[in-house]
C-alpha cells in the first residue's frame, strides 16, 4: 500500500508498536477492576504486574520501584515536590535546580513554589553547564531543605544527550537528589537507573511506541518517596490513587520490552537514515543550521533552522506536502511558541526551527517524501518574487 503521508514526529508521539496494540486491546476488553479480589479483578491485576516487571527490567529497576502514572507530566508533578517521606520521617527539599532546557513538564517545577525553582544554564551546544550546577549546589542553603536537581537524559527538541552521571556525582556530593527525565532517551539509548546514578527516572509510554495515557516514576529503591499527588483509594501503594489505566499500562509494558531489544543495532539503522536525511538537506540548502549537532545527540532527531523559514509556516508547508513534523515545542493549543531551548543555547528564539524525528519503522518512502518537500520549500524561499 502506498502511504500518502510521512510521519516524522516520533519525539511528539511514536507510532504504536504491534505488541503494544495487542496488549492494549486485549486488556482494554477485560472486565475486572484490578483492585477487586475476584478472578476477573485478579486477571487485570496480573496484567498490570506483568507490565510493571517489564518496565522495571527495561530500566534496570525492581518492580516495587515503579509507580504507574498517566504519563511523564504527572510523574514529574509527583516527584518534583519539597515534601518527601523516608520511612516514618519527613524529608524536606528547599530548592529545585532544573536545566534551562527541560521540557515544560519539568521546567515548571511541579509542586515547588516558583521562587524555589532555579534554572541551570546550558552551553551553545545545548549541554548543561556542570560547573554552574556545581557552583549552585555549593551555594545551596541547607537550612531550607535539601537540594533537588532535575536533568533530562536527552532533550526533546535537539536530541542532545546530557551528562547525567557526572551531574549525579555533584548532586550526591552536595547531599541532594537527582531526578532524570528519560522520556526521549528510553528505547533510543541504552541506560539503566544504576549506571545513571539517578534517584528517580521519569518515562512515558507514548514516546516508546506504547499507548498514550501511561507513564511511570521509577525510584532507585523505595526508601525515599514523594508525598502523593493524587490521594484516594491507595492504589500504587498509596503513591498514586485511582483505578489504574490497565489497558495503557499493559501496552506500555509490551512496548518497554520491545524497545530495549537489539537497541544498539536499531539505533544504528536509525542513525544512518538520519545522517542520510541531513546530508541531502545540506546539499539542497548549504545554509542549513542543525542545532546541537556538535555534540552527542539522539540518533533519530534533526532540529534545524533555515534563514527565512519561520517555524509555523514551515510546519504548515511540510504538512501540505504530506510530511508531519513539528517545531519541537508545540503547546497544547497547537500554537508554536518560541523555543526556550534555543534561547537557553544563546540563540534567537524567534529564528524558526523545525524538528524531524524518526524511528525504526521510518521507510525510504517517508525519507524521500520529506526530502522532496524540503527541496520544494527551499525552492519557494529562494525563488525571485514576481514583480
Ligand atoms: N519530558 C519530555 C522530555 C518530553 O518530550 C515530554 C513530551 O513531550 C514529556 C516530558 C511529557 O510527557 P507526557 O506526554 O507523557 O506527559
Amino acid at each position: 500500500m502506498t502511504k500518502t503521508r510521512a510521519y516524522m514526529d516520533w519525539n511528539a508521539t511514536a507510532p504504536l508498536l504491534p505488541e503494544a496494540r495487542e496488549a492494549f486491546l486485549r486488556v482494554g476488553l477485560m472486565e475486572g477492576n484490578p483492585s477487586s479480589v475476584h478472578r476477573e479483578g485478579r486477571a487485570v491485576r496480573a496484567e498490570i504486574e506483568s507490565a510493571r516487571r517489564r518496565v522495571a527490567v527495561a530500566l534496570g529497576a525492581g518492580p516495587a520501584d515503579v509507580v504507574f502514572t498517566s504519563g511523564a507530566t504527572e510523574a514529574a508533578n509527583l516527584v518534583l515536590t519539597p515534601e518527601f517521606r523516608m520511612g516514618r520521617s519527613a524529608l524536606q527539599f528547599g530548592t529545585l535546580y532544573v536545566s534551562a532546557i527541560e521540557h515544560k513538564a519539568v521546567f515548571e517545577g511541579g509542586r515547588f513554589a516558583r521562587g524555589d525553582v532555579v534554572a541551570v544554564p546550558v552551553d551553545r551546544g545545548g549541554v548543561v553547564d556542570l560547573a554552574a550546577l556545581d557552583a549552585m549546589l555549593s551555594a545551596h542553603d541547607h537550612s531550607t531543605g535539601l537540594p533537588m536537581v532535575a536533568l533530562m537524559l536527552a532533550n526533546n527538541e535537539t536530541g542532545v544527550i546530557q551528562p547525567v552521571t557526572q551531574a549525579a556525582r555533584l548532586v550526591h556530593a552536595a547531599g541532594g537528589v537527582i531526578v532524570v527525565d528519560a522520556v526521549q532517551a528510553s528505547g533510543r539509548i541504552a541506560f539503566d537507573i544504576a549506571t545513571l546514578d539517578a534517584d528517580f527516572v521519569i518515562v512515558s509510554s507514548h514516546k516508546i511506541g506504547g499507548p498514550k495515557g501511561a507513564g511511570a516514576l521509577v525510584a532507585r529503591g523505595e526508601a525515599m518517596m514523594p508525598s502523593a499527588l493524587i490521594q484516594g483509594g491507595g492504589q500504587e501503594k498509596g503513591h498514586r490513587s485511582g483505578t489504574e489505566n490497565a489497558a495503557a499500562i499493559a501496552g506500555f509494558g509490551a512496548a518497554a520490552e520491545v524497545v530495549v531489544k537489539d537497541l544498539d543495532e536499531r539505533a544504528e539503522t536509525v542513525r544512518k537514515a538520519r545522517d542520510h536525511i541531513e546530508a541531502r538537506m545540506r546539499e539542497i540548502a548549504p545554509e542549513l543550521v542543525i542545532h546541537g549537532a556538535s555534540g552527542e545527540r539522539l540518533a533519530n532527531t534533526i532540529f534545524f533552522s533555515l534563514p527565512g523559514l519561520k517555524s509555523e509556516t514551515g510546519q504548515i508547508a511540510f504538512d501540505l506536502e504530506g510530511v508531519a513534523l513539528s517545531a519541537g515545542s508545540a503547546c497544547s493549543s497547537g500554537k508554536v511558541g518560541e523555543s526556550h531551548v534555543l534561547k537557553a543555547m544563546g540563540l534567537d528564539p524567534r529564528m524558526g526551527a523545525l524538528r524531524i524525528s524518526i524511528g525504526t519503522s521510518t521507510t525510504e518512502q517517508d525519507i524521500e517524501r520529506t526530502i522532496a518537500a524540503f527541496a520544494k520549500i527551499v525552492g519557494r524561499l529562494t525563488a525571485p518574487r514576481a514583480a
